[in-house]
């Protein structure tokens, strides 16, 4: 082979980790690798009896891309009592990790008890600067502060800008995470640019919060849509993480269409047959609004909230 091999750079072996081409290439075998190469349009891997194995590199920069912006199951990143991000300064939220919800008994875990200590305090806490906020959020490892639509400091606080093109970058917020992945990604920008042009950072947490709020958005839609403010047809799940034994907890809802506040009597079991996980939540509250049922948490209504202690 003549062509020139290279050692990857940072950015390169984060882009073409031995993840990344193992999700890309089933025949992949991630062990016994003396050494990962780019060469013009492939990653060579070494092994380390000196043989060679050649994988384009386009296909690896597309799971690079799905990876980075999967989207975590709807529990993920609800803080106590099914709570969503809280809004902080500066166009920042903070976004809970959902330490209540991973499995039984997590929500008496350190982390998850300081969530409910201070999740309804924080924002308004007399913690004002940024780097405060993440240090607490980390230290506790309560969650992560984000801003989605780019932050909104003052152009006082940030600078005099030293160009034209300075001018215009710093008049476009940038979306923010203090997460790992996004910072690392920010870090090494120009560097993936070279490899994946056009390049935004991103992150799960960023994906999260995007179709949270949208759910949020059509969510509010459809109830205001009622004119009394109250749903006539509703929903109400609850959800029991699994113990350490499983690897899915259980998800079960009830509907009604005689109004959100119909005594229990009046719902019915969705698909009762049906085994629902937290992996099947998104999907059915996209499907429950568009066919024109308001979900509620089994605490968001008394009736539910009291059924479901029962059980
Ligand atoms: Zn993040």
């Amino acid at each position: 082979m003549s062509t020139q091999l290279q050692s990857l750079n940072e950015a390169q072996a984060l882009i073409y980790s031995r993840n990344n081409i193992s999700r890309t290439y089933e025949d992949f075998d991630p062990s016994d690798i003396a050494g990962l190469f780019r060469s013009d349009s492939d990653i060579i891997v070494t092994r380390t009896d000196g043989s060679q194995q050649a994988f384009p590199t386009a296909p690896i920069k597309e799971s690079f891309k799905e990876f980075t912006s999967r989207l975590p199951n709807f529990f993920e990143y609800l803080g106590p009592n099914f709570r969503g991000p809280s809004i902080w300064r500066n166009n920042c939220y903070i976004l809970f990790k959902g330490w209540h919800y991973q499995a039984q008994g997590s929500a008496l875990s350190m982390p998850a008890k300081a969530q409910s200590r201070w999740a309804d305090k924080l924002a308004a806490s007399s913690i004002y600067s940024e780097d405060g906020m993440v240090a607490l959020l980390e230290e506790f490892q309560l969650g992560y502060l984000i801003s989605p639509d780019g932050k909104t400091a003052p152009p006082a606080a940030r600078g005099i800008p030293n160009s034209e093109a300075e001018v215009v970058e710093q008049q476009q917020p940038k979306p923010f995470c203090s997460c790992g992945s996004f910072q690392r990604q920010v870090n090494l920008i120009d560097d993936i640019r070279q490899e994946i042009p056009g390049y935004e950072p991103t992150c799960k947490h960023m994906t999260w919060f995007t179709k949270y709020r949208e759910f949020l958005a059509k969510r509010n839609e459809l109830l205001a849509s009622y004119p009394s403010g109250n749903a006539e047809k509703a929903t109400a799940w609850f959800y029991a993480p699994p113990t350490y034994e499983q690897k899915h907890g259980r998800l079960a809802i009830i509907f009604t269409n005689h109004g959100q506040n119909a005594p229990i009597e009046k719902w019915r079991w969705y698909k009762s047959k049906e085994q629902f996980n937290e992996t099947h939540l998104w999907g059915l509250l996209d499907s429950m609004i568009k066919n024109g049922y308001v979900p509620f948490p089994h605490t968001g209504l008394l009736q539910t909230a009291n059924a479901f202690k029962s059980k």
